[in-house]
Formats: structure tokens, C-alpha cells, sequence
């Protein structure tokens, strides 16, 4: 297995810089707390999926009239599968998360659930079917329990318990005086990035909703923590319907389809070998991946050496 672990700007062949993590942060708020500004007719029936089959047919979006974003974006996760995103800052990745979640209504094609348009079921059962797992989780100011239990209204504490034994993070929740009533956030106990993590893992786990989306961010983890996350992630989506939107190579390789994006249109897609084989786009961001990783890995070894 080859380790990734540089973030990625993809196409833009730019390392981001620490800076960015910040914004990733802000966009994920804006993805999971926006407003949605769609106006919903009353009495939609609640969305069905016996399957988990996502269907993006030719969607063209804008956020404003003059500057259109997505300019004909078709593409199908078929049950149980994952297909990754890639491409560079502002090329709209992003973006198909918030239309699946139907934060924005489509200004051209359609996006679908098993057959059905997400325009024709309630929002609140669309968004009940979907997880998001963010890799830089905003926890709520109350206990480890409420922010775990958050997942699903009505949650018991055993529920809760081993939700957070699945995300591997009660050991540590044990280990508190208060364990599952230790306030978190401002005014609780200080938890690190992939703890907090664990945290919105165990959330997802515990709402087992047969959607997944998995929105990275640039990730301010060290590579041991964040690949012990990528196992459980890993696991979290076997057989779950995933879109990820990657900002690193790591998480794409076993996707059943990679999409590589450049402003607003797929300019290349397929498994990680046939992009390889193809030498394009993808099979440059690769190979300057590997430079990156090798050069880290001889910078790691002169270290030791002197
Ligand atoms: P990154 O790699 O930086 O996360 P991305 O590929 O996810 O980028 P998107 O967030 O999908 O990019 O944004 C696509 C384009 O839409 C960008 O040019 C962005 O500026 C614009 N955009 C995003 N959100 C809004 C919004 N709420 N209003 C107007 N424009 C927006």
C-alpha cells in the first residue's frame, strides 16, 4: 500500500498551507448548517431507499445567474459503492455534496435516489438517509453523550456507548471523571483533531444512514492518526453508498470511480489503475505525489542521521 499523506491541491499543483484548514472548517459548517434556500411544497412523501443507488444526470448549477459553477455533471454511485472527487480549489466538489443534501435546487438536470428525484420527497428524510463525516468535526458546547447522540434524536446510552467503542474512542471517554457527561467544546475538556474526529465518527455510526458523505478536509492530523480514521472510515462505508470529496490520494484508490474535476466539469474519471494507465490529469497528480512523498521520506532520513 503506498501512504499518501501530504494534502493535495489537486490540479493546481499548489500545497495548500495550513490557512486553509480554517476555511475547510468554515465551508463544512456552511455545508452541514446552511440554510437551506429551497422553498418545499408541504405534504412530499418521505424518501424510500431500499438500495442506495445516487444518480447526478447532467446537473448544471449556479450559486448566482452570471457565474455558473457546474456545467453538466452526470454521474452514478451504484449501491454500496464510493465514488471520489477530486480536483482543485473551487472546481466544485464541494458543491455536489450540498446539492445531494439539497442545500440548492438544481438550475438544470436532476439528482436522484433510487429512482427518485430529491425534489419530489421531504428534505428532512433526504437529509435522515445521509451521513456526513467531516474530517474536522464541530462539536456542540455539551457532553460527549449529546454530541454522540446527536446522530439519531432518541439514542440510548447503550446506543451511544457503542457507537463510540465503533469509533474507537471509549477508552478515552472512560477514562474522564465525568466519562460520557464531560462537557466538550469552549468550556469542557480540550480534545485533539482526531479525537474530535472519532467523535463525528461515532455520530455517523450510530445514525447508520445508508448514505454517506465524507467531506475532507486538509487535515491538520498527524499520519498515524490519520490513517488509524481511514480504517474505521473505511469500514464505516463498506457497502454504504459514499461520495467523497478528497483532498487526498490516500482516500481515492479504492473507489469504484474517481472523478477528476476542473471548473465545473469532469475532464477525466475511472477506477485509480485505468487513470494511471491513461497518464492524464490524474496520473500527473500521482506521480507528483509520489515526488512529494519521497522527498518527505529523505527529508525524514537526513533528520535522523544527523
Ligand atoms: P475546495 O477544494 O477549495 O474545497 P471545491 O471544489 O469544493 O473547492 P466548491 O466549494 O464546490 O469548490 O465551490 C465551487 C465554486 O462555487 C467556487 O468558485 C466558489 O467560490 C463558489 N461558491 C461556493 N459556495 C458559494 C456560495 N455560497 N455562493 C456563491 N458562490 C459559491
Amino acid at each position: 500500500v503506498i501512504q499518501v499523506c501530504l494534502p493535495l491541491n489537486a490540479l493546481g499543483f499548489v500545497y495548500r498551507e495550513a490557512r486553509d484548514a480554517l476555511v475547510n472548517a468554515e465551508k463544512l459548517f456552511q455545508l452541514l448548517r446552511e440554510k437551506p434556500e429551497i422553498a418545499e411544497a408541504p405534504g412530499l412523501p418521505a424518501l424510500k431507499v431500499p438500495r442506495g443507488e445516487v444518480v447526478f444526470d447532467n446537473v448544471i448549477f449556479a450559486y448566482e445567474p452570471a457565474r455558473p459553477i457546474l456545467h453538466g455533471v452526470s454521474f452514478r454511485i451504484p449501491p454500496g459503492g464510493t465514488v471520489a472527487v477530486v480536483g482543485g480549489s473551487g472546481s466544485g466538489k464541494s458543491t455536489l455534496a450540498r446539492l445531494l443534501l439539497r442545500f440548492y435546487e438544481v438550475g438544470g438536470g436532476s439528482v436522484s435516489i433510487d429512482g427518485q428525484d430529491i425534489r419530489s420527497v421531504s428534505s428532512h428524510s433526504l437529509r435522515e438517509a445521509i451521513g456526513v463525516v467531516p474530517q474536522e468535526a464541530l462539536l456542540f458546547n455539551d457532553t460527549i453523550a449529546f454530541n454522540i447522540g446527536y446522530g439519531r434524536s432518541g439514542a440510548g446510552m447503550d446506543e451511544i456507548i457503542a457507537a463510540a467503542k465503533a469509533a474507537h474512542i471509549h477508552d478515552l471517554i472512560d477514562s474522564l471523571p465525568l466519562k460520557y457527561d464531560t462537557p466538550v467544546g469552549e468550556r469542557g475538556v480540550m480534545l485533539s483533531g482526531g479525537e474530535k474526529q472519532r467523535i463525528a465518527l461515532a455520530r455517523a455510526i450510530l445514525k447508520n444512514p445508508p448514505l454517506l458523505i465524507f467531506d475532507e478536509a486538509t487535515s491538520a492530523l498527524d499520519t498515524a492518526s490519520e490513517q488509524a480514521i481511514q480504517k474505521e472510515l473505511d469500514q464505516l462505508s463498506a457497502n454504504r453508498t459514499t461520495l467523497v470529496i478528497a483532498h487526498r490520494l490516500s482516500t481515492v484508490v479504492d473507489a469504484t470511480e474517481i472523478l477528476v474535476m476542473e471548473r465545473g466539469r469532469i475532464i477525466e474519471r475511472g477506477t485509480h489503475a485505468r487513470l494511471l494507465d491513461q497518464n492524464g490529469a490524474y496520473a500527473r497528480l500521482w506521480q507528483l505525489q509520489q515526488r512529494a512523498d519521497d522527498s518527505e521520506q529523505l527529508v525524514r532520513e537526513m533528520q535522523s542521521s544527523m
